[in-house]
């Protein structure tokens, strides 16, 4: 079934044509015909299968089709996220797909100056996309009046529960009209992520993707073994195979994200890092500079990467295995994504054997193996150019030396 059979507008046709979307992706397949009949739904999709355009598609037609009989202009449709990046990222994809309507989309985030996001509400928007907190924000500023809106819709249900939201959505409930289409989508799923759903949607369809394998299957991924001193050394002959390529390295922690960019930089390769303890335009001007492919190499941390769609990453490593069994799942989702395929590497040390253990119980599978015969391992240390036991860098550095030591004075 091809997007130019649906029943949606032509404008929204138009502009699919336009991103490249010929076919939906299976969650789209499922969940657009459901939620353009007026259903619930709760859907459980792995990261990177298309899950945004398979609410955004449906809630953009439906709204198109309001507003012809409606003149009052107000918010229709709230988005709830956990961040402030996906809130911006889903605004894009708004944006994109609405180019040809005349639905307005806004992101209200915080850490930014509020008023010009306040204006814009005023002049007019049909979508809200913002995090629980800043939603709570709204409507007690009476800003934003929830009773009037008709869909809702909670994207990464799971991760705003891991931040912490949990309070926040129960309380903004007692806020929402009782008539109202629901779009519930989450990654994974638990318990408490069905408390939630449930009391949220009403007689939901409920559609879940290949649930025994949380991985997608555009994702083509493999561990190998590494010693933990010589991760560097792997990273850099990965890299330097692949210039042209799009990667994501994760790391478990800040420090290290800054470790290994420094490493990287002795051999005379560009990386940014991307973690907590940066600011939040830091983190978007990183963020930017990757999606239009100035930087080729992001280093990054759990935190600071869950559902980023950047298009093009062709390859995620893990130079360090997750703490959580889970996260391998959000990390090597950041490839793959749509219709496009991808590759992920583990390197996993002597100490993180339990915890590839633990990953594989989570995956209910054992990742593929990919051997490194020993003549290849020494030649990967080598021919770094940072290696202090081969002759070459020997005799550069002894070149230097003087020098160096004459700068410092
Ligand atoms: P999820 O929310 O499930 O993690 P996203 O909605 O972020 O996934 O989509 C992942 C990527 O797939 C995006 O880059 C998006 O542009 C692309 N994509 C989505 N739907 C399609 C489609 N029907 N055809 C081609 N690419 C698509
Ligand atoms: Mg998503």
């Amino acid at each position: 079934m091809k997007f130019n059979k649906y029943h949606i507008s032509p404008e929204l046709k138009r502009s699919l044509e336009e991103l490249g979307f010929k076919k939906p992706t299976d969650i789209q397949f499922k969940s657009i015909p459901q939620i353009l009949s007026g259903q619930d739904i709760l859907a459980i999709a792995q990261t990177g299968t298309g899950k945004t355009a398979a609410f955004a598609i449906p809630l953009i037609s439906m709204l198109q089709e309001k507003k012809r009989y409606q003149q009052e202009q107000h918010v229709k449709a709230v988005v709830m996220v956990p961040t402030r990046e996906l809130a911006l990222q889903i605004q894009d994809v708004f944006i994109e797909l609405a180019k040809y309507t005349s639905i307005k989309t806004a992101a209200i985030i915080g850490g930014v100056d509020i008023d010009p996001q306040l204006q814009e509400i005023k002049a007019g928007v049909d979508i809200l996309i913002a995090t629980p907190g800043r939603i709570m924000d709204l409507v007690h500023k009476s800003i934003l009046n929830l009773k009037k809106i008709d869909y809702l819709v909670l994207d990464e249900a799971d991760h705003m529960l891991a931040k912490g939201f949990y309070a926040d959505i129960q309380k903004l409930i007692t806020f929402l009209p009782r008539r109202r289409q629901t779009m519930f989508f989450s990654a994974t799923i638990n318990e408490t992520i069905k408390d939630l759903a449930y009391a949220l949607v009403s007689k939901p369809v409920r559609i879940q993707l290949s649930p025994k394998d949380p991985v997608s299957k555009n994702v083509d991924h493999a561990v190998i073994y590494v010693e933990m001193d010589d991760k560097r050394f792997f990273l850099e002959r990965l890299i330097k195979e692949h210039p042209e390529t799009k990667m994501m390295v994760f790391v478990r922690t800040k420090v290290r994200a800054e470790r290994v960019a420094k490493a990287m930089e002795r051999v005379a390769i560009a990386t940014a890092t991307i973690h907590g303890d940066k600011e939040q335009q830091d983190r978007f001007d990183v963020l930017d500079d990757f999606r239009i492919g100035k930087i080729k190499v992001l280093i990054a941390t759990d935190v600071s990467s869950r559902g980023i769609d950047v298009k093009g990453v062709d390859y995620v490593i893990n130079y360090d295995l997750p703490d959580v069994a889970e996260n391998y799942v959000h990390r090597i989702g950041r490839t793959g994504r749509g219709v496009s395929r991808g590759k992920a590497i583990s390197f996993c040390s002597e100490e993180e054997k339990t915890i590839l253990a633990e990953i594989e119980t989570y995956l209910t599978n054992p990742i593929k193996t990919m051997e490194i015969r020993h003549t290849e391992y020494e030649e990967t240390l080598a021919i770094s150019e940072d290696n202090p036991h081969d002759w070459k860098s020997l005799l550069k550095e002894a070149a230097q030396e003087p020098l160096k030591k004459r700068k410092k004075k």
